[in-house]
């Protein structure tokens, strides 16, 4: 997660992707509900926009993220929330779980459970294929995800996970589609070209800023046939789930 401890944050999301996102979060959270914990809120983008309608807390581990944050927030990791049981009418968490290891992700979905009185609201990459967006560091070899993602999630992961009833989901965004896995796996070990990073990054284990990314005639062709006649599907999958119901029924 150090990735996004030391990211700058003024200008995450400045191409305003999360505007539909955050009009499909306000057609998601039903009707009655007063406080909302948006945790792991980053920069705030959506928390701050939502505070106009909802009493907004934002949660996150970043100090640098949270001054961007305009509502009450607290300083905490997803893992650990430091809130009494069933605190918010509704627990949101956008774009995070899919940054935390096995254990990590166990630990937030009892916390942000925990911390729900009435619904939860998760959002996450849909079905994201995680060896596409692999970096090679050209100075040390060291692979790694370039956005950080460790967890891939679809609807049937997310329901499983929390064990809750699902009473509703939207998938939204830009269509993406997967590369055939032989193909891509040949175009980055064989042919040496990985995912390139259009932002700044550093290796976390030499920190050097150079990645592999060889062009040629073949990548171009594997390039071209990689995603032919794969289905495609949006960039984000969120789901809403029923706290409060399902632990009545589980008593
Ligand atoms: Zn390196």
């Amino acid at each position: 997660m150090d990735l996004f401890a030391q990211k700058t944050w003024e200008n995450y999301d400045a191409a305003g992707l999360s505007r539909e996102r955050l009009e499909t979060i306000e057609q998601l959270i039903p009707s009655g509900v007063q406080t909302v914990l948006d945790a792991g809120c980053g920069n705030g983008a959506i928390t701050n926009t939502l505070a106009q309608r909802y009493q907004v807390t934002g949660l996150d581990f970043s100090p640098a993220a949270l001054e961007h944050v305009q509502t009450a927030k607290i300083l905490a990791s997803v893992t650990s929330i430091p809130c009494a049981d069933h605190s918010f009418d509704l627990v949101m968490c956008n774009e995070v779980l899919e940054h935390l290891t096995d254990s990590e992700l166990i630990q937030a979905i009892a916390e942000l459970n925990r911390c729900a009185k009435t619904y939860l609201l998760l959002s996450v990459p849909n079905s994201e294929q995680l060896a596409s967006g692999l970096v090679r560091c050209a100075n040390c070899g060291y692979v790694f995800h370039a956005y950080g993602h460790l967890q891939s999630f679809d609807l049937a992961r997310l329901d499983a996970l929390t064990n809750l009833r699902r009473m509703d989901f939207r998938v939204l965004g830009p269509r993406q589609r997967s590369f055939y896995p032989a193909l891509l796996r040949f175009r980055q070990h064989q042919l040496g070209q990985w995912f390139k990073p259009d932002f700044a990054l550093s290796c976390p284990h030499c920190g050097g800023s150079e990645f592999l990314a060889k062009k040629s005639i073949l990548t171009k062709t594997v390039n071209a046939c990689g995603r032919l006649g794969r289905p495609s599907r949006p960039y984000w999958l969120m789901a809403l789930y029923a706290v409060s119901e399902s632990r009545k029924a589980a008593k």
